[in-house]
């Protein structure tokens, strides 16, 4: 999708500290980290949020949360703990509209999120 900040990471037009990619997924550093780790995971194909996931999106979606774990022991967190998040949609907190995860560790993390 032509205006949206993630495909243009993806196309490589705009620069990121990419940590994983595979046909699928890519998963880069977030530019502004709430925790000592903070990764950003999407899928290649655009997909606005959470809503917009079918049937045929869960082994997509499986795949994501298997490289966010291989990431996590990859950075030396899978130990210690951390979180997977994803925000859909303007109360969830969503504020770029490419489905994504967020891998978060390093540090103790408050529950419940704000
Ligand atoms: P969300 O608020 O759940 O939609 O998450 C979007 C995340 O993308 C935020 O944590 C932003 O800091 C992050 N983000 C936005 N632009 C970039 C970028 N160019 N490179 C890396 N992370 C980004
Ligand atoms: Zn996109």
């Amino acid at each position: 999708m032509e205006d949206c900040i993630f495909c243009k990471i993806i196309k490589k037009q705009i620069p990121c500290e990419m940590l994983y990619e595979d046909d699928k997924v890519i998963a880069f550093n977030d530019i502004s980290p709430q925790a000592p780790v903070h990764v950003i995971i999407i899928p290649k194909q655009h997909i606005d949020d959470l809503n917009c996931l079918k049937q045929e999106s869960s082994e997509l979606i499986g795949h994501i949360f298997m490289v966010a774990r291989e990431i996590a022991g990859t950075l030396g967190i899978a130990e210690g703990g951390y979180r997977i998040v994803s925000n859909c949609g303007e109360q969830g907190g969503q504020t770029v509209h490419h489905v994504h995860f967020h891998l978060l560790g390093g540090r103790m993390l408050q529950w419940p999120p704000g």
